[in-house]
């Protein structure tokens, strides 16, 4: 039988700005995982730690329910806590911010590039002082951040790097994969992600003894489970530090285990479509799409344009959508949400970041996507700037 593909939207019409692939082989990897005896906790949560690890490159994997609970993971295990400051770029989905504030550390931001929207190490660097923790390196829309030039900030002052890599499985700076740049980087398998398990995340790291902090604290602070009890003959168990349940259930990894093999394609995939943008855009004065560095290659979880100077974003976005375009924005600087807000975050910390959030706009980006729909896309977009 040909693997047939569950489209996520309904509506043939509208194109989204993401969308998953479910084929048979994730069904029957679902079905079988269901009826095995094992749901959650069982063998396929390392067997997917380990096989997501060994596809990055990275000695150890920590799957969790999501990508927000790798971050908070990676805060526990780096030690982040009350007192301490983490940079972080405003311009990111909030989760990465919200993990410090779980910790009940500070998130202090820093600016990005205009032309890259990744974070900037001058401006991490105007940021650093004694309380400085971390740094979250977020690998915006796709492309690895600078992270040589971050470590030569991190390094001599002891401060440690996280990867916010929930958007760029697969992508590669100066010939190192991303989840291999930072002390834990961190991923996300949302649907609109590069592989999904529904919901669920994973931290990896070389860092062994990290790894297993964040086992137990995915698992409310318990550092055996019912299965290694049961292999051993003991009921006893020891809760050593406050935890979560944060645990990635069997039949999420099955999913994850048959979603991995297709990784590196749908990678290709979406480096191609990006191509095809790329060409399709060059004569539209009024889109400029970001900006790859020549040492790096971008995952493209995102394509993103900004529009010049003087053309309302708002506008464009309702004609897009208008037209069946799933246009989208990433994002809006973290601290002007009104909950950074309530805690004393105030409009013109980053100034790069505020402007630019004016003026981008998301494209849609997914494997699946023809040249024909990046031409229908492209057209609307002309269509609406004009
Ligand atoms: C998706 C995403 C997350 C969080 O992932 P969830 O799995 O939705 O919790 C964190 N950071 C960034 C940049 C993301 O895009």
């Amino acid at each position: 039988m040909p693997d047939r593909e569950i489209r996520g939207e309904a509506e043939p019409a509208f194109l989204p700005y993401g969308r998953q692939e479910i084929a048979d082989v994730d069904i029957k990897a679902v079905v079988e995982a269901l009826v095995s005896g094992w749901l959650t906790t069982g063998p396929r949560v390392s067997e997917f730690e380990q096989a997501f690890a060994a596809h990055i490159g990275a000695g150890e994997g920590v799957a969790v329910n999501s990508g927000t609970a790798a971050l908070h993971c990676a805060m526990r295990a780096i030690g982040v806590g009350a007192g301490d400051d983490v940079i972080v770029p405003a311009i990111t989905f909030a989760a990465s911010a919200n993990a410090v504030l779980y910790e009940g550390a500070t998130p202090v931001f820093a600016d990005i590039e205009p032309d890259t929207l990744l974070i900037d190490p001058a401006s991490v660097a105007a940021r650093i002082t004694p309380k400085t923790r971390a740094i979250v390196a977020v690998d915006y829309a796709g492309q690895p951040a600078d992270y040589d030039a971050l470590a030569a900030l991190a390094k001599p002052r002891g401060i440690r790097i996280i990867a916010d890599a929930c958007h760029a499985p697969g992508a590669v700076y100066k010939g190192r994969a991303t989840g291999t740049l930072a002390d834990i980087s961190c991923f996300s398998f949302h649907p609109v992600k590069h592989l999904t398990t529904c919901e669920g995340g994973m931290a990896v790291t070389d860092d062994a003894g990290m790894a297993a902090h964040m086992r137990r604290f995915r698992n409310h602070g318990i550092g055996s489970d019912h299965r290694s009890r049961e292999a051993a003959g003991a009921h006893a168990y020891d809760m050593a530090e406050l935890g979560f349940n944060y645990r990635l259930p069997d039949v999420q990894c099955a999913l994850g285990l048959a979603q991995l093999k297709r990784l590196s394609g749908w990678v290709e995939a979406r480096q191609r479509i990006a191509r095809l943008y790329d060409d399709a855009l060059a004569s539209l004065a009024e889109a400029v799409p970001l900006k790859t560095h020549s040492d790096r290659t971008n995952a493209h979880h995102l394509y993103v344009v900004r529009l010049m100077d003087g053309i309302d974003r708002d506008r464009v976005f309702s004609r897009l959508r208008a037209d069946g375009i799933g246009a989208n924005v990433h994002y809006a600087p973290v601290y002007l949400h009104s909950h950074y807000a309530k805690l004393g975050y105030k409009p013109g910390l980053c100034p790069a970041a505020e402007a630019a959030s004016r003026q981008i706009i998301t494209l849609p980006m997914f494997p699946a996507m023809t040249e024909a729909d990046v031409r229908r896309v492209v057209g609307a977009l002309t269509r609406a700037t004009a």
